[in-house]
Parts: C-alpha cells; sequence; structure tokens
C-alpha cells in the first residue's frame, strides 16, 4: 500500500522545525527518500541546491522520520555544533562523534544510539577510527549524509585525505542510502563525488543553481583597496568582503578601519583561535550593519540571511566558489548585490592576454596595496570584464543555460565606464605637465593642504579636493604606481619633479601652450614632453639659457632635479669644467 508521505513530510516540518511551507526541491528529495526507505533497489542521491534554499532539511526532515540511524558527515565543527542546536531546538536527540574523545565518553555517546538516539553528527577524521566504524556497523543505519559534499573534490586529495577514503566507510558501514549534499558543482566535482562514495549509478537532483535575488555588478578602480572602500562607504550593509588570503584579509579590514568611522568592521579568517572566530561569526550574527572582512573560511554553514552585499576584493579560481561565496548574500530572498572589483591592471592584462586567460591565469599580480605573492589572475575575470550577461556566463561555467537575467550591470545597462580618480589624474598632469610631483599631485587632488605646495596655488587649482574621498597616501602609491610600473597607463611615461617647481617662467608659458593643444592629442603629450626635454638640453648646451637666481650661464638645468638627463649634462658638463681648469 502506498504510504501518504506527503502529508507525514509536511506536518512533521511543521510540527518539528516550524516551517509551514517546503520548498519544491526539499518535497522530491525528502519524498524520495522516504519511497526508498522500504525499497530493496536504492538509487543515491547527489543533490545540488543553491545556498538559501533549505538543504539541510532535506537531510533532517528523514533523519526523524526514517527508522534507523542517520550519520551525517560535515567538514566543520562548526557546522557540526549548528546543526546539533538545529537538532536538538527541534526535539530530535543526536549525539556528536569528533576529534578529542575519550573511549569512555565515546562509549556513553554510543550507548545512548542504543537508548533511542537516532542522530549521528561526524567529520570524516573520526570516520577512520576503527573503533567508530565497529560501533556504527554493528547498528542499522538508513542514511549516511556527506554535507557540503564538493569537498571531496576540493580538499579530499590533499588538504583532507579523509575525504577520499569515504568509500571505505561506506562499505564498512553498509547504510539503506547514501546521500551527498552541495550547494554548486560543476561537472568535474560532480564526477569526484560519484566516483569516491557510490559504487552504483546515483540520482542526480540538481535545482538552478541561479539566485535571482542577488545582482552582479562590476565595480572599476585604480586600486583595489580604495574600491573596496568606496562600496564599503556606500553599499547596504551587512557586508562581506571576501579576500583571497589572510594577509589580504588583514589588511583590507584595517585599512576600513581606519578609514569609515561609525562602522565596525572585523576580519575572519582560519588562522585565528576558535574562541575568537566564534566570537566573530556571534559578533556578525547579530551585527545589522557591520562588515566582515574574510577569506573563504567564512561561509559553510553560516546561516545568516541578511546580508545585504557580498564584495569580492580578488575573485577566486572558479565559478563554484564564486557562486558559493556570493551566495552567502540575500539568503533572506531580498535583493541584494554582489560586487567584484576590478582594477585597471586587469582591465589591461584582459586587452592584451585577449578571453583565453590561461597565460594570464599563471602570472602573478603586483597590486598597487598587497604585497601577498603567490597569487594568480582568476579566470573568471573574463566574465567580468566581457560585456556579456554576468549570471548566464556564471552559470554557463556550471553547465546551466539561463534565458533571462533578472539583474547584472551588463543586462542593467549599468556597466561603469572609467575609473574613479582616473580623468583627475590624466587632466591634472596632462593641464600642468611638470608642475607637480607625485606627492603633491596627490595631495591637491585628495584636497589636503601640504606645506611643500604654495597655498594659494593649491586651493585655487580646479582639481583642488576633486577626489576627496581618496586617502592622500594611498593616491600617492596609486600614482607613482601606475606612472611606473604600469606601461599601459597614460601617464607612465612622465616623470614627477622631486621638488615639482615650475623650471622658469617662460616654461610656464610653454607649457600652458602645449597644455591647450595636448589636451586635444590624447595620449600623445608624453611624446611631445620628451621631444622639449631634448630641445632643451640643446639650448642649454647652446648655453643660451641664463639662471635668473644664480645669473651664470651654464646651470641654466640645476633646479631641473626630476630629470635625469638634465642631470646628466650638467654633471658630464661640470665634470668637463673641472678637468679643463
Ligand atoms: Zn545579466
Amino acid at each position: 500500500m502506498q504510504k501518504d508521505y506527503m502529508s507525514v513530510i509536511v506536518s512533521t516540518a511543521a510540527s518539528r522545525f516550524g516551517i509551514k511551507a517546503l520548498k519544491p526541491y526539499q518535497i522530491l528529495v525528502v519524498h524520495r527518500i522516504l519511497e526508498q526507505e522500504d525499497s530493496p533497489f536504492v538509487r543515491n542521491q547527489i543533490v545540488i541546491l543553491p545556498t538559501g534554499t533549505g538543504k539541510s532539511m532535506c537531510f533532517l526532515l528523514p533523519a526523524v522520520l526514517c527508522r534507523g540511524i542517520t550519520v551525517i558527515i560535515y567538514p566543520l565543527l562548526a557546522l557540526m555544533n549548528d546543526q546539533i542546536l538545529r537538532l536538538r531546538r527541534a526535539g530530535v536527540s543526536c549525539i556528536c562523534l569528533r576529534g578529542g574523545q575519550t573511549p569512555e565518553q565515546r562509549s556513553e555517546l554510543f550507548g545512548q544510539l542504543d537508548k533511542g538516539t537516532k542522530v549521528v553528527v561526524t567529520t570524516p577524521e573520526t570516520l577512520q577510527n576503527q573503533q567508530v566504524l565497529y560501533e556504527l556497523g554493528r547498528r542499522s543505519i538508513s542514511l549516511l549524509v556527506v554535507d557540503e559534499a564538493h569537498v571531496i573534490s576540493q580538499w579530499g586529495k590533499d588538504f583532507r585525505p579523509a575525504y577520499s577514503s569515504l568509500g571505505n566507510v561506506v562499505i564498512r558501514l553498509r547504510p539503506h542510502q547514501v546521500l551527498a549534499f552541495t550547494a554548486t558543482a560543476s561537472e568535474q566535482t560532480i564526477r569526484d563525488i560519484r566516483s569516491c562514495l557510490f559504487f552504483s549509478k546515483p540520482l542526480i537532483v540538481k535545482a538552478d543553481a541561479d539566485r535571482p535575488n542577488i545582482i552582479y555588478r562590476t565595480h572599476r578602480a585604480l586600486n583595489r583597496a580604495q574600491a573596496v572602500l568606496e562600496l564599503a562607504r556606500s553599499c547596504l550593509r551587512p557586508a562581506i568582503v571576501f579576500c583571497r588570503t589572510r594577509t589580504d584579509a588583514e589588511m583590507v579590514c584595517r585599512f576600513l578601519v581606519m578609514e569609515l568611522e561609525g562602522i565596525s568592521t572585523r576580519f575572519y579568517h582560519a588562522g585565528l583561535p576558535r574562541e575568537a572566530r566564534e566570537d566573530l561569526e556571534k559578533w556578525f550574527m547579530e551585527s545589522e550593519d557591520g562588515i566582515l572582512v574574510a577569506t573563504s573560511a567564512y561561509g559553510m554553514g553560516m546561516d545568516k540571511s541578511s546580508v545585504r552585499t557580498v564584495i569580492h576584493h580578488r575573485l577566486p579560481q572558479t565559478a563554484e566558489e564564486y557562486l558559493q561565496e556570493s551566495g552567502r548574500a540575500g539568503r533572506d530572498g531580498e535583493t541584494a548585490t554582489a560586487f567584484v572589483v576590478v582594477t585597471y591592471r586587469d582591465v589591461a592584462l584582459f586587452r592584451i592576454g585577449g578571453s583565453s586567460g590561461s597565460e594570464r591565469s599563471e602570472r602573478p599580480i603586483n597590486d598597487s596595496f598587497s604585497n601577498s605573492p603567490g597569487k594568480a589572475y582568476s579566470p573568471l575575470l573574463s566574465i567580468f570584464l566581457s560585456d556579456r550577461c554576468r549570471r548566464r556566463a556564471l552559470l554557463h561555467e556550471l553547465g546551466q543555460d539561463k534565458d533571462e537575467c533578472t539583474g547584472c550591470d551588463v543586462c542593467l545597462r549599468q556597466v561603469p565606464i572609467g575609473f574613479s580618480a582616473d580623468s583627475q589624474i590624466r587632466s591634472l598632469i596632462r593641464r600642468w605637465p611638470f608642475r607637480f610631483n607625485a606627492m603633491m599631485a596627490s595631495f591637491l587632488l585628495c584636497g589636503t593642504k601640504n606645506h611643500n605646495a604654495n597655498p594659494l596655488m593649491a586651493i585655487t587649482n580646479p582639481f583642488f579636493g576633486s577626489v576627496h574621498d581618496w586617502n592622500p597616501r594611498l593616491l600617492f602609491k596609486t600614482i607613482k604606481h601606475l606612472a611606473e610600473e604600469d606601461s599601459s597607463y597614460p601617464i607612465s611615461s612622465v616623470q614627477f619633479l622631486d621638488q615639482g617647481r615650475l623650471l622658469y617662467p617662460s616654461d610656464k608659458l610653454l607649457y600652458n601652450v602645449l597644455a591647450k593643444l595636448l589636451r586635444r592629442i590624447d595620449n600623445g603629450y608624453c611624446w611631445i614632453i620628451r621631444k622639449i626635454r631634448r630641445l632643451r638640453l640643446c639650448l642649454g648646451k647652446a648655453g643660451r639659457f641664463k639662471d635668473r637666481r644664480t645669473g651664470s650661464k651654464t646651470s641654466g638645468t640645476l633646479r631641473n632635479q626630476g630629470t635625469g638627463g638634465f642631470l646628466h649634462f650638467r654633471k658630464n658638463r661640470a665634470g668637463r669644467q673641472s678637468h679643463r681648469s
């Protein structure tokens, strides 16, 4: 006789977990598990449901309803604690097997299984223990659940070898059904999970990986840290900033703390002690306006539903990881935004390298803000630099084709065009080449009075304070970096003067005339400046210039301290003179 699973599922979800309406995928998966409970022919399942769709309910409900024991394997202790709390709140008794427990503690826990406890929460490492395998193996196991099963593919090979040997655990425990759950999975990840856990072909339940309430956007910037600051200031909070390394997370967080007033910002990574991480998780869970700067260590199982913005300081290597991380936003179903920071250098390299990505992925990043070594360009950059729909491109990477986009900067026609501060830097240098050094230019642009500059000249300058939201030191570093190291940047061949003064009043006229001309020649002015330098060198040689300060005829280049050619000439000339005398 066909049982009425549907009413059992709905009533248990409501009475035990307080869930009034289950989602179609949850019902499908739970229904299939219960149907197979009595069947001798079992098809195991790989269930791929995006974050925020109630993945854990797909195995917590069957854990309550199945007759035998359910063993749930988690990669992290934090996740285990989370689920244990949830189960206890629902009145489901469970035991937790983990490292560091004494044999006495373990035997007491196994005793609880004989008294009716039906759920065992554990890690793959604990299941390597022979005693644990023996004790569990002699009991009837209905379900073996591997949550966050993508970890098998990501970590199983080297970082967490216990994941690779889960196949042996399946043989020893002989569970009636094996279930693997994950939020996103590429074809390769699915293959890895299959070969590790299943001895027959499993059913694959794959929900739409799209999160329609998340809007994907790029944010262009000359400097990564400044971009994060701009976004952190203006975005809806709570927000998470994802960095790729611990150093980056700490540096970005310190920078934000210095620059942002009244917004509490903290960093989180796996290198912090467990208590500190727990404190941070608690703080962020309760925070309504905070910013968490984190590595990918923050994520799995964190159930904060109201995150409004996720910012990627740097992109991960795969679309899977990106969708997992950006999926932290908007789990409550309300609109949320995922920003990706793209710098001038990313764009330049993308243009040089085309869209193949294979060559670029090996190139190290030399960022003006971060000096963390060993990072590589993400192949995902092409998605965020192209003019194709971001959502469709990301889902395409997971083998899913999407007809409609519910929001990305391309489809909304809101792709940012320039880089913040870029046009101001270019215009200032184009208008007054040689007047300011990099430090003075950054102080002027940020609207900070600098003791080296003429205060009147600074304040009356139309560019004074035009990028006041930048930190002058960061702008200085950025200008220096772009001018000296980034050959693709238009001001790259400009040499800033050390003292940054006009050479002569006559130069002023010459430069002003030039500046007027050059405004029409976008990038050609560097070439003209080189010509002028050469011209002045020749004029200096001819001895026509007369220094107004000293009155001498030959030292016309003495005050031009930043231009190596002139100094060279001066030294040579002085050398020749002393030689003659
Ligand atoms: Zn789109």
